[in-house]
């Protein structure tokens, strides 16, 4: 509806606007014209008239001739005044002898600026030129001349009925154009509201939107095709960590339940299977908080970034510290752990999630490791980035599985994992943080051989 009334408005107004300044241009230049002419023959008359006789007696028949013929040319009316302002001809001869006193003679007379008088109403136009002595320059008397303006006014007339018959017909033109134009504009723009009320209304995500209209409203169609994709993906992929989170967090529980029950089902359990079953029981509490413990910390770090407790952090010193407090797991496997430092580093990091993003690398390493083992930690930087990398000789990750160790629950070998205490999360958690802190994260490994991660982080936390 707007639409139609922008292009009427965008159409019709400066149409209007401009036919009505030609018209008008048209006119005045006519008048002008006419006047230059009407002046240019005043003055021929008036330089005859400034040598003869003809101003103090009104004889001469030549004059006489002349002033009647001009009069006639421009189909008007000549009066001549003297000084006194006493007529001498007038070529409608109502005049004759008797005296004009109007203010445009007396300006005349005086001196003042001949202004031509047009009168619209009567279409009459009322020239007054002054006849000057040829030698003082003194004002002798007046010529005033008045000629219809009605043949320009027919022509103007006419003009103007062809002006409004071509405007109303564009006018037309122009309503018929916009109603269709809107039309074509806001058809695709209805489909595209309607295809999204349909999916509010339903919630039915896998129906998508494919308009076909004008460019732009193709671009916004494909973006919310775009955008609908994603949300699909979405939807699939909190479904599917709902059904892990329910999954991974009965196991412990159904664990704990059959525990029980064999144990109250027994009639006479000698204490020492009690204590027994009551180990299993507590390492499977014990599993189950360290699941919910990380999807705690997962879920914080879904959060914004203005979570984020960003400070100054000496990055050496807290390698240092997470080496030392997973030292003793690694002792009990015998593994060596290296740490390499290349310079000290100081990076604006969030200290608590670098803490756990890295402490969760190292452990892998220890975790997936064999016995006897080494895991080797390097620090590095550049002027823009610090480099953090964790290699191991560990088990190594099979190919098919390095794009999937980031996703959360995934676990390559999951008895192996539940045995170490995994949850399937700790990856998911460190790659979150990382790209908390805009940085990257890489693995490098071969089966059997051992596994790499590159942790590159800027220097300086951007926002
Ligand atoms: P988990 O709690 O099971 O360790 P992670 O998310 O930390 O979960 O790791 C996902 C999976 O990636 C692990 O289950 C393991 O199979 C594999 N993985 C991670 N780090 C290593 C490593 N250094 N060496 C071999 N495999 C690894």
């Amino acid at each position: 509806m707007y639409l139609i009334l922008i292009f009427i408005i965008l159409g019709i107004v400066p149409l209007l606007f401009f036919s009505y300044v030609l018209l008008n241009t048209v006119v005045e230049k006519q008048i002008n014209n006419r006047i230059t002419k009407i002046e240019n023959q005043g003055k021929v008359l008036s330089n005859k008239l400034n040598v003869s006789t003809y101003l103090a007696t009104g004889d001469d028949d030549d004059i006489d001739k002349e002033v009647t013929r001009l009069a006639d040319y421009f189909e008007g009316r000549i009066i001549i005044v003297n000084d006194n302002l006493k007529v001498i001809k007038d070529t409608y001869t109502l005049e004759d002898g008797k005296y004009l006193i109007s203010e445009d003679v007396i300006k005349c007379l005086s001196g003042g600026s001949n202004t031509p008088l047009n009168n619209d109403k009567t279409q009459y136009l009322r020239l007054t030129y002054p006849i000057t002595h040829n030698n003082s320059n003194e004002i002798m008397g007046a010529i005033v001349m008045s000629f219809s303006t009605k043949d320009i006014g027919i022509i103007r007339d006419s003009m103007e009925r062809r002006v409004q018959l071509y405007s109303i017909t564009l006018v037309i033109l122009i309503v018929v154009f916009a109603i269709y134009f809107s039309g074509i504009l806001t058809k695709p723009l209805t489909n595209v509201v309607n295809s999204i009320d349909r999916m509010t209304d339903g919630y039915r995500l896998d129906e998508g939107i494919a308009i076909k209209g004008y460019n732009e409203i193709e671009k916004i169609s494909d973006s919310f095709s775009h955008m609908i994709n994603r949300m699909q993906k979405l939807e699939m992929s909190r479904q599917e960590f709902v059904s892990n989170v329910s999954h991974e967090l009965k196991t412990p529980i159904t664990s704990i339940k059959v525990l029980a029950d064999s144990l109250l089902m027994q009639e006479d359990t000698p204490v020492e299977l009690y204590r027994e079953f009551l180990l299993d029981i507590t390492d499977e509490i014990e599993r189950e908080n360290k699941i919910i413990n990380d999807l705690l910390s997962l879920v914080k770090l879904d959060k914004t970034a203005g979570d984020m407790h960003i400070a100054a952090v000496n990055i050496n010193e807290l390698l240092e510290l997470i080496l030392k407090r997973l030292s003793p797991i690694a002792n009990k496997q015998n593994i060596e752990i290296i740490y390499e430092s290349f310079r000290p580093v100081v990076a604006e990091v969030d200290e608590v999630k670098l803490l756990l993003a890295i402490s969760n690398l190292i452990e892998n390493a220890i975790k997936y490791n064999i016995e006897d083992g080494w895991v080797r930690v390097s620090l590095n930087a550049d002027h823009k980035y610090f480099f953090i990398k964790i290699s191991d000789s560990g088990i190594g990750i099979p190919e098919e599985a390095q794009d999937s160790i980031f996703e959360r629950f995934y676990r390559v070998d999951k008895a192996r994992s539940r045995e170490t205490g995994g949850t399937g999360l700790g990856l998911a958690i460190t790659k979150n943080a990382i790209q908390m802190h805009h940085g990257a994260i890489k693995v490098y490994s071969k089966e059997g051989e051992g596994s790499t991660f590159n942790v590159r982080i800027p220097l300086n936390y951007i926002v």
